[in-house]
């Protein structure tokens, strides 16, 4: 039977003496009593700022806006809330008003990268469509900060409609990320019609939603909306838990309904100095997110958006926790450690090295616990070379397309077909004086 954690009931009770249970599973009720204000945290969790802490934490959120859900709330641990992960995740500090100089309001150039408003056409054949711009709670850690929240930029159905003709016309894309904020925010009925739409396009073979929902507010996996989902196969979900203690009862019971109805779950962390940058704490993360159908996909390095500096750990620490992982742990349950590239370039994969050294007929290898070995190339591997004539092809391929298919960079260079030889960065000095002596 469901029942009130104890916390969770002083919080109902506090919103409303006569708060019942299903009214605290109602997402909409969730929602409709989400924290946004440090007096109403105050007087929900019971707990003090003293007048200059108060003064300071109000000027941060003109920056950024205060939401936490009374679900996620009730998961701060009161006697030690300033070193708990769930309040560091959702509560401001003044440090997120202090912007170094290397940080940027769009590190990752989603705006340039747009060609309609909406829409990041970013990778060769995917586009990241933003469908909404509210979060049911701001993570204070948000690299998205410029635009999610404010009230002024929630995208319309007319502009949505853009994005998806956009799709529409550029055949390339075959696969399509919704976006926000949080797209399970959106009705029933607009996650429906935008689905329909997307799944009426040819060309786009799937569909993904990065979403915060199950960890913030498990109760919106309504009944109702796994109805819709499921309607939309192939749709694959990628979460966000970013620490052991976000896996409550509710949330693994949202995560549950979601892997019955067939959806693929992956799941993004990011990795945040003070809350989460523990080889220990990720190790236990990743298991609690396999033995709840939800596979590891990402370790973000924290972006270089404004504000963020107090959360960011240097890359070493990544890599140590990539080291304390790989071979320690089922290869499945280990996330792909990336930097997303300041400037746009996109996910950049940073791992330990484990090819220590090569000659023509071996490569030397190391594994997680140091063990050196060798392996042997093979001797008489007949190599294909290719001219992207794939009737003539012996792999039998009938690829009707490659020959249309266009190259880019490094695998420019290990290409037979292609004929260049290096990638040259635009404003080489070498090369402006060649140009300039002849
Ligand atoms: S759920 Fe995502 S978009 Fe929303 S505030 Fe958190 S990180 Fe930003």
């Amino acid at each position: 039977m469901l029942q009130y954690n104890s916390k969770q009931k002083i919080i109902a009770q506090t919103i409303n003496s006569d708060t019942s249970l299903s009214q605290w599973r109602d997402w909409k009720w969730q929602l409709r009593h989400t924290v946004r204000s440090v007096e109403s945290f105050e007087k929900l969790l019971g707990v003090q700022f003293d007048h200059d802490e108060k003064s300071t934490l109000i000027k941060t959120l003109s920056k950024f806006p205060l939401s936490i859900t009374p679900y996620y709330l009730s998961l701060i641990d009161t006697d030690d809330y300033k070193n708990d992960p769930i309040y560091k995740q959702s509560f401001p500090v003044i440090s997120e008003t202090l912007i170094t100089d290397h940080e940027m309001k769009d590190p990752l150039a989603e705006d340039k990268d747009s060609p309609v408003k909406g829409v990041t056409h970013r990778y060769p054949d995917r586009v990241l469509l933003q469908v909404s711009n509210t979060c049911a709670m701001y993570c204070r850690h948000c690299t998205r900060k410029r635009k999610v929240g404010d009230m002024d930029s929630i995208p319309c159905t007319e502009e949505i409609s853009l994005g998806i003709d956009y799709i529409r016309k550029t055949p390339v894309v075959r696969d399509v990320l919704l976006s926000g904020g949080d797209p399970l925010l959106l009705s029933d009925e607009n996650i429906d019609w935008i689905l329909t739409e997307l799944h009426n396009i040819p060309h786009v073979e799937i569909v993904r939603i990065g979403t915060r929902i199950p960890v913030v507010l498990p109760y919106r996996i309504t009944d109702s909306l796994i109805d819709v989902l499921k309607k939309h196969p192939p749709l694959w979900i990628n979460t966000h838990f970013n620490h052991p203690k976000e896996l409550t009862s509710s949330s693994k019971e949202a995560v549950r309904k979601l892997a019955d109805a067939g959806i693929p779950l992956g799941n993004q962390t990011v990795l945040l100095a003070g809350i989460n940058d523990c080889p220990e704490i990720i190790k236990k993360l990743v298991h609690q997110l396999v033995k709840n159908r939800i596979r590891p996909y990402y370790l973000y390095q924290c972006d270089l958006s404004e504000g963020l500096d107090h959360f960011r750990t240097p890359v070493g620490k990544g890599v140590e926790i990539m080291e304390r992982l790989i071979g320690h742990t089922s290869g499945f349950a280990v996330p792909t450690y990336v930097i997303d590239a300041p400037g746009g370039g996109g996910k950049i994969r940073v791992m330990p090295q484990y090819l220590i050294s090569w000659s023509t007929n071996k490569v030397i290898l190391r594994n997680y616990e140091g063990v050196i070995t060798s392996y042997t190339e093979p001797t008489d591997y007949d190599s294909i070379t290719c001219d992207r004539n794939c009737d003539t092809c012996k792999l039998n391929t009938e690829l009707d397309d490659a020959s249309e298919y266009k190259a880019i960079g490094i695998e420019k260079l290990l290409l037979d077909w292609d004929k260049t030889v290096s990638l040259i960065p635009e404003d080489n000095e070498r090369i402006s004086r060649r140009e300039n002596e002849h």
